[in-house]
């Protein structure tokens, strides 16, 4: 009998642990992967992206209660760029969807996978765009996440979506709320991360409050001591650049008035250049945030789930 019970408080414990973090270990590689010359800047439809695609698909279906909504995970779509005035066929969302405990409503979380290719070299000869940052960086977070999550049952289900062509115009988050498999109405919250691995001033923002405060109270709580430091902001209507409501996927969701918090750095020196790359991320600093990233939904997940 002590025995069974020290064993159950064995097991409680340790999985209490895990369940505290992420896999640090594994993000650092999947951005390293996602990020490097290989794959030559992710652009939509280019070798580089395929092999992105079949790295973040065979990852996502390798986890444990990892279902899909679309045929292979894979949710396809077309359009004309106005950049480039290209048109794109069968471009990919990648989407993996894991069932809550309790809560039919969905927490969609979404990193965009593509970046902007190759481009014009800079002074050293360098014409890759690798976007470690902008947005290997969200994307190895949302890989790793969907792994914790998969171990670790949430009370909403969550979906998992690695979105594609965001540097075109947010097309792929555009895609998947034009075609959602759920009513909108369904989604408590769409959780956007984009630039998250390296900040000088240690610190990671949470945008959309001002849009969202029924969200506030629980970052909050969240911020107090948090390294990085958790900031709220960068979403006041009116204030130009310095608003961020629109400025990445998380804005598709905005308009169809569906909630939204993005979590983001500040640009930075490298910024849409070549130097953008994995040697410049800050891996400290990247897994750091993310297990705040974490923090956050854990929070969220459990406070919001009384209140609707
Ligand atoms: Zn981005």
């Amino acid at each position: 009998m002590k025995k069974t019970l020290l064993l159950l408080l064995f097991g409680f414990h340790s999985s209490f642990l895990f369940s505290q973090s992420i896999d640090s270990k594994k993000l650092l590689q999947h951005i390293e992967f996602l990020s490097s010359d290989e794959l030559a800047g992710r652009k939509p439809l280019s070798e580089g992206s395929f092999a992105a695609r079949r790295y973040i698909l065979e990852e996502l279906t390798s986890y444990p209660n990892v279902e899909p909504l679309y045929p292979d995970f894979t949710q396809r779509f077309s359009f004309v760029s106005g950049r480039d005035l290209k048109k794109y066929e069968d471009a990919a969302n990648l989407v993996a969807f894991i069932p809550g405990s309790s809560s039919r409503k969905v927490i969609v979380i979404s990193a965009h996978y593509d970046h902007v290719g190759i481009g014009r070299p800079n002074a050293a000869g360098d014409s890759i765009f690798n976007g470690a940052d902008d947005n290997a960086s969200g994307t190895a977070a949302l890989i790793t996440l969907a792994e914790y999550f998969s171990k670790n049952r949430p009370t909403h289900s969550m979906m998992f979506v690695a979105l594609d062509a965001e540097e075109l115009g947010l097309r792929g988050a555009k895609a998947l709320v034009d075609d959602f498999p759920y009513p909108l109405e369904q989604i408590l919250l769409n959780v956007n991360m984009d630039m998250v691995s390296r900040s000088d001033k240690n610190e990671l923002y949470a945008s959309g409050t001002f849009h969202n405060p029924h969200l506030k109270p629980i970052l909050e709580k969240v911020a107090v001591g948090s390294d990085p430091k958790l900031l709220l902001g960068h979403d006041i209507p009116g204030t130009g650049s310095d608003d961020w409501t629109k400025s990445s996927d998380h804005g598709a969701f905005f308009d169809k008035k569906v909630p939204h918090l993005y979590f983001g750095v500040e640009d930075h020196e490298d910024y849409h250049k070549p130097s953008d790359e994995f040697e410049n991320i800050q891996p400290e600093f990247y897994i750091k945030a993310v297990n705040l990233i974490l923090k956050c939904i854990l929070a969220l997940d459990s406070e919001l789930y009384n209140e609707k």
